[in-house]
């Protein structure tokens, strides 16, 4: 595995950009591979790593197509219908319950107020 350079967190190089900020500029890196990395030193953990991609390799953001919006919006549905009921729960179900909040604590609904 080819070592990346390392720059200290702050100095990146000319023309050089993280993921986020292509994002921000409305770029995408497009399948080109990281070129360099970022480091800050945290106390007690292990590095920060910020991943480092060429600007002037980056794409334009795709724009959003019905059909990707029409996909997006059923994933979304998915993850609000809870598996117990089949309602939709209105929110993305908690992987923490696994299911709405009604099916997880039965005996705490509204009803009590
Ligand atoms: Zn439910």
């Amino acid at each position: 595995m080819a070592a990346l350079p390392v720059y200290p967190w702050s100095l990146a190089p000319d023309g050089l950009a993280t993921y986020r900020q292509l994002r921000a500029a409305g770029l995408r890196p497009g399948g080109q591979p990281v070129v360099a990395q970022l480091e800050r030193r945290r106390r007690g953990r292990g590095p920060l790593v910020a991943y480092l991609y060429r600007i002037d390799r980056a794409k334009p953001v795709r724009p959003m197509t019905a059909a990707k919006r029409a996909a997006l919006a059923k994933a979304n549905t998915a993850r609000r219908r809870c598996p117990q009921c089949r309602r939709d729960a209105g929110y993305v179900i908690p992987a923490s319950l696994g299911t709405c909040t009604p099916c997880a604590y039965p005996d705490t609904g509204q009803r009590a107020a």
